[in-house]
């Protein structure tokens, strides 16, 4: 498996908590590399465009409120197989159901509040990152 990129997000319910070094160890532990990072605010039109996929679920007003409730840190994360590895490490949707050790059992307050986002997919991934990212900010 060759080095990949995938892009994560640091929700308000963390950055609220003072978490977001716990959850970089995460991935630094786990191999992935931070190539590119920033704390911001989402606009409420970043965010419905961001999660436009989601847009005809029934939390996706729920969901782009809690976004934009608070600072996010968006980040480009590097590594051997970075978008699955990250999703393990990220652990599953609903922290009831996340393995031990995942961010989302050890940090995530519900299945909304859920501590971080990462990418599906590569070509998900590559989406996600141009929508944040300029080529010049990520450092490798
Ligand atoms: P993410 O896309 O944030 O990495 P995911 O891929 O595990 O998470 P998705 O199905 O893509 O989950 O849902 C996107 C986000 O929408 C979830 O992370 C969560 O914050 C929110 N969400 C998903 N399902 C629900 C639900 N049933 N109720 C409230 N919020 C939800
Ligand atoms: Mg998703």
């Amino acid at each position: 498996m060759a080095i990949q990129r995938t892009f994560s997000i640091i929700k308000p319910d963390a950055t609220a908590r003072n978490l977001t070094g716990k959850i970089i160890a995460k991935f630094e532990d786990a191999g992935l590399r931070v190539v590119a990072s920033k704390r911001i605010r989402m606009t409420r039109e970043q965010a419905e465009g961001f999660y436009a996929v989601h847009k005809e679920r029934p939390f996706f007003g729920e969901l782009v409120d809690f976004m934009i409730s608070g600072p996010v840190v968006v980040q480009v994360l590097e590594g051997e197989d970075a978008v699955a590895k990250n999703r393990e490490v990220m652990g599953a949707t609903n922290p009831a159901e996340a393995a031990p050790g995942t961010i989302r059992k050890e940090f995530a307050l519900s299945i909304g509040e859920n501590s971080v986002h990462g990418s599906d997919a590569p070509e998900t991934a590559a989406e996600e990152i141009k929508f944040f990212f300029s080529d010049d900010e990520i450092v490798g």
